[in-house]
C-alpha cells in the first residue's frame, strides 16, 4: 500500500507538469483528492491491513495528502503568475516606436506675455496678481479717480453692485501691492480686464493688460524712460526709436504715452502708423502723490513710476496681425503659425 501511495503522488506530479490551465487543475484535484477520487479509494483499503500497520500507513496517507494539496496550490500560483506576466507583456507600450505626433503651440498672447515677463524678471521685478472682481475703491477711488470722473462712466464699466465691479484695468493692484509691502517695490501685474465695449477689430469686452509699478527713494522720470526704452527695444528690436508724449491719467503726474518708431515703415510713414512714423504702445507716468498716500506711503519720502500696456496690442504689432478677434477665436489654422 505504501508503494501505491507513493506511485499516486508521482502520477499527480507528472500530470501537473504537463498542464498550464486553471480548469484542468481543478479536474485533477477532483480526480485525486475528491470524495470519489483515487486517494479516497486507496484509503478505503486501509481496513484490509493488519491493525499494527494501520497507524504507520495512516500517517503516510496524511503526509501524501498534504503534499498533493501543496503541489496543486503551488501549480495554481505558478499559472496565475504566468498569466499576469503575459498580460503585462501584452499591455507594454513601446515608447520608442516612431509615430506621427501633432505638437501643440503656445498661444501668441502667452508667447508675448512670457517675453514681457522675462524682460522685467531680468531687471529684478516680481510678478503679482490681483482680483478681477474688484471694489470700486481700488479700481477708482484710491487711484485718484473721484466720483464724477468720466472714467467711471457706467457705459464703460461692468458694475456688479454699486461698490463692486469687474476691474477696468490692472492698476488697482498698485494700491493692493503698496498696502501689503514696504518700499522699495518693483512689480509687474499681468491680468484680464473688462470694459463694456462691443467686439471689433481693435476692441473686446475682455482683454489683457500688463501693469508695472516701481516705488522707492528718489525714483525719477529718467528711470521710467530708461526702463521703458530698453523694454521697447527688447520686444520690438534694437533698432526701435522711442518718444514720450505728454498725456493725462488721473493716477500719474506727469503722465506720458510712449511711441515706438513704426515697425512697418521704420518711421517713414505708412498706413499702419497713419503716416506719422510713430505707433503708441503704452501709457505711463510718475505715480500721483495721492496714489502714493492711498497706498500707505509718504509722498515726501518716496516716489515712483507706473506704466500699463494692452497685451493684445503688443501681440498684434509684434506679429503684424490686423484684427484682434483672431486672438480669441482659437482657429487652429491661425494659432499653428506661431
Ligand atoms: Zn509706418
Amino acid at each position: 500500500m505504501k508503494e501505491e501511495l507513493i506511485a499516486l503522488k508521482s502520477e499527480l506530479d507528472e500530470l501537473l507538469g504537463s498542464i498550464d490551465d486553471l480548469t484542468e487543475i481543478n479536474s485533477l484535484r477532483v480526480k485525486f483528492l475528491g470524495k470519489k477520487g483515487k486517494l479516497t479509494a486507496l484509503m478505503k483499503k486501509m481496513g484490509e491491513l493488519p491493525p499494527v500497520e494501520r497507524p504507520v500507513i495512516g500517517q503516510l496517507v496524511n503526509r501524501i495528502k498534504e503534499e498533493m494539496e501543496f503541489a496543486i496550490e503551488e501549480k495554481i500560483k505558478t499559472i496565475k503568475e504566468q498569466i499576469k506576466k503575459e498580460k503585462i507583456e501584452k499591455e507594454k507600450i513601446d515608447v520608442t516606436v516612431p509615430t506621427k505626433v501633432i505638437l501643440g503651440h503656445r498661444h501668441p498672447l502667452t508667447i508675448v506675455l512670457n517675453e514681457v515677463i522675462n524682460f522685467f524678471y531680468g531687471l529684478g521685478y516680481e510678478v503679482v496678481e490681483g482680483p478681477e472682481v474688484e471694489w470700486d475703491y481700488y479700481n477708482f477711488e484710491a487711484l485718484n479717480i473721484p466720483k464724477d470722473h468720466p472714467a467711471r462712466d457706467l457705459q464703460d464699466t461692468f458694475y456688479i453692485t454699486e461698490d463692486i465691479l469687474l476691474r477696468t484695468h490692472t492698476s488697482p493692484v498698485q494700491i493692493r501691492t503698496m498696502e501689503k509691502s514696504k518700499p522699495p517695490i518693483k512689480v509687474i501685474v499681468p491680468g484680464r480686464v473688462y470694459r463694456s465695449d462691443a467686439v471689433d477689430a481693435t476692441h473686446s469686452p475682455v482683454f489683457h493688460q500688463v501693469e508695472g509699478l516701481v516705488v522707492g527713494e528718489s525714483v525719477t522720470m529718467a528711470d521710467l524712460k530708461g526702463t521703458l526704452t530698453a523694454f521697447a527695444k527688447a520686444i520690438f528690436g534694437e533698432e526701435r526709436k522711442t518718444r514720450f508724449r505728454p498725456s493725462f491719467f488721473p493716477f500719474t503726474e506727469p503722465s506720458a504715452e510712449m511711441d515706438i518708431s513704426c515697425i512697418s515703415c521704420n518711421g517713414i510713414g505708412c498706413r499702419l502708423c497713419s503716416y506719422t512714423g510713430w505707433i503708441e504702445i503704452l501709457g505711463c507716468g510718475m505715480v500721483h502723490p495721492n496714489v502714493i498716500k492711498n497706498g500707505g506711503y509718504d509722498p515726501e519720502k518716496v516716489s515712483g513710476f507706473a506704466f500699463g500696456m494692452g497685451l493684445e496690442r503688443i501681440a498684434l504689432l509684434k506679429y503684424n496681425i490686423d484684427d484682434m478677434r483672431l486672438l480669441f477665436e482659437n482657429d487652429l489654422r491661425f494659432l499653428s503659425q506661431f
